[in-house]
């Protein structure tokens, strides 16, 4: 049992369709992140406080590909996650189901542990967000976290 609460780090979305040039929905700068994530990352670790990676990752027919160019399909390059994944803690897929996305990283997926159920277990009371894309994923994340009685910050220089 903890007698204490402790912080988590949320990533959104750091992967190839978004923070790489050549990736099919790159979101300016965005590889510029990568550094100062790993850097954050790796204090979290430090600190044992879990870190948390969400990632897009969409059938081939996924529904909001009416909307956006096709990103993130499963299985692919372009659903690669850009940071070391045996730093995270914990990986939340999102827009697995075709008829149904998500921005959140806290909307809940097929049969998967919701992230604030997963979040409450380890006795997290707040989040620090950051990642890509703030006004998309990374802002649905935080207002979610907020909603669900979490503290919450975005990181500010390591969002775009
Ligand atoms: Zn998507």
């Amino acid at each position: 049992m903890y007698n204490y609460f402790m912080k988590a780090l949320i990533v959104v979305d750091y992967q190839y369709d978004f923070a790489d040039p050549k990736g099919s929905l790159y979101w300016p700068e965005g590889e510029t992140l990568k550094d100062g994530i790993e850097k954050k990352v790796k204090e979290y670790r430090e600190n044992n406080l879990p870190v948390v990676y969400t990632m897009d990752w969409h059938p081939e027919n996924h529904c909001s590909f009416d909307i956006w160019p096709p990103h993130c399909v499963q299985n692919t390059r372009g659903a690669e996650i850009l940071l070391d994944l045996n730093q995270a803690d914990y990986i939340v897929k999102k827009g697995v189901e075709v008829d149904w996305d998500s921005y959140s990283g806290f909307n809940r997926q097929s049969d998967a542990q919701p992230l604030e159920d997963w979040l409450k277990e380890h006795n997290v009371d707040e989040v620090e967000v950051c990642g890509l894309v703030k006004q998309y994923c990374v802002d649905a994340t935080y207002q979610d976290a907020l909603k669900h009685g979490f503290k919450a910050t975005i990181i500010e220089e390591l969002v775009k």
